[in-house]
């Protein structure tokens, strides 16, 4: 077991000159640190991603990249502002835009595999992207980008799975969550529909692997093949993938609620089943906002993704973290946390209770 952290460049920065902050970091067993070098929103400072390199290097910590290749649909705290020359916005069925979220186009990929290399360069070995990678919004229907020129991509592309006068009106019905009722033209639509957009995330991961920084994707909560995402086909693309299970539940409320601790390790599980190798699996043992979940909260949301069997416990976002409490509760449970071994599966989940833990 090993313990990430994600963390901006500027929090490192200022966590070296403060004093014993790092020494607070190291004391928790937090053993690598992945930091922010890409963001969507706003080109981020080669000089600052070296001399965060540097600084960790010297410090002994492991070094990973995050990005945030797309802007994140739900909004979170990303602003809206994402246009770069050759990108477009996605839009919805209804032809809307949806705000903070591009679709993955050809330009797109070329801007970001430049990133990729300049990661080479500075030797950052490998990358993860955020699960703002994907072409839905959370849960829902089957989505991607329903704009004119996409449509029109995609009836070139798959020209003999689309019906005569197909249009945005023929996808409308075939995309709903529940296919019922669909006949057999509208199934192979909607299975070619979804072939169209996975292939953008899969084509995603795929051309911006540049040999030399290990490419990751973080799959969100429940994401699958609706949100373009199909980690089967992404993990052919790119055999030494790296994965973060998506797991929610990131304030005290919902960590609470009466069975969302199940649903948790269920969606943690069935990313774990499609995902392979455990070595290059990541939590999601996020605390969002700041401070919202305990640490006693915290601790348990470990156990639990202990008690899936995973390897590398992700800190998303140690800025929301800002409390010692957090990093004397890793200290004190660490050796029970790497001494947890794997007890569920999709299986066996009524016998367990998952509220002590
Ligand atoms: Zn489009």
């Amino acid at each position: 077991m090993k313990i990430w952290a994600c963390a901006g460049l500027g929090t490192v920065i200022k966590g070296a000159q403060t004093p014993g902050w790092m020494k607070m970091i190291r004391d928790s067993h937090i053993e690598g640190i992945l930091t922010t070098t890409f963001n969507v929103t706003g080109r981020t400072s080669l000089e600052n991603i070296a001399k965060v390199k540097k600084i960790l290097d010297e410090e002994g910590f492991a070094v990973m990249a995050i990005g945030l290749p797309l802007g994140h649909p739900e909004g979170l705290d990303t602003p809206c502002y994402t246009f770069h020359e050759g990108w477009h916005i996605r839009r919805d069925i209804d032809n809307r835009p949806v705000r903070w979220c591009n679709a993955i186009t050809p330009q797109l990929i070329t801007d970001i595999k430049k990133h990729m290399y300049e990661l080479k360069e500075l030797g950052i070995p490998a990358m993860i992207w955020d699960d703002d990678l994907r072409q839905g919004n959370y849960e829902g229907d089957i989505q991607g980008c329903f704009c004119d020129d996409c449509l029109a991509e995609f009836a070139g592309k798959y020209r003999s799975d689309i019906p005569d006068g197909f249009s945005r009106e023929s996808l409308r019905p075939v995309i709903k969550r529940d296919p019922a009722g669909l006949n057999e033209d509208q199934l192979a639509l909607r299975e070619a529909w979804t072939d169209f957009t996975c292939e953008r995330v899969t084509r995603f991961m795929r051309d911006t692997s540049v040999e030399g920084v290990q490419n990751g994707i973080m799959v969100m909560h429940n994401g699958d093949r609706r949100h373009g995402i199909d980690i089967l086909k992404i993990r052919e693309a790119v055999p030494d993938c790296l994965f973060r299970v998506g797991e929610y539940m990131f304030d005290d409320a919902k960590f609470e609620t009466p069975g969302n601790k199940r649903r948790l390790v269920e969606g943690v599980l069935r990313h774990m089943a499609l995902m392979g190798d455990v070595s290059r699996i990541f939590s999601e043992s996020t605390v969002y906002p700041h401070g919202a979940l305990t640490p006693e909260n915290l601790r348990k949301k470990i156990m639990l993704e202990r008690k899936c069997g995973i390897e590398n416990i992700n800190l998303m976002g140690i800025e929301r973290m800002n409390n010692p409490a957090y990093y004397e509760m890793l200290h004190d449970n660490y050796e029970r946390f790497k001494e947890t071994g794997r007890e569920y599966t999709l299986d066996n989940l009524d016998s367990f209770d998952f509220e002590t833990v």
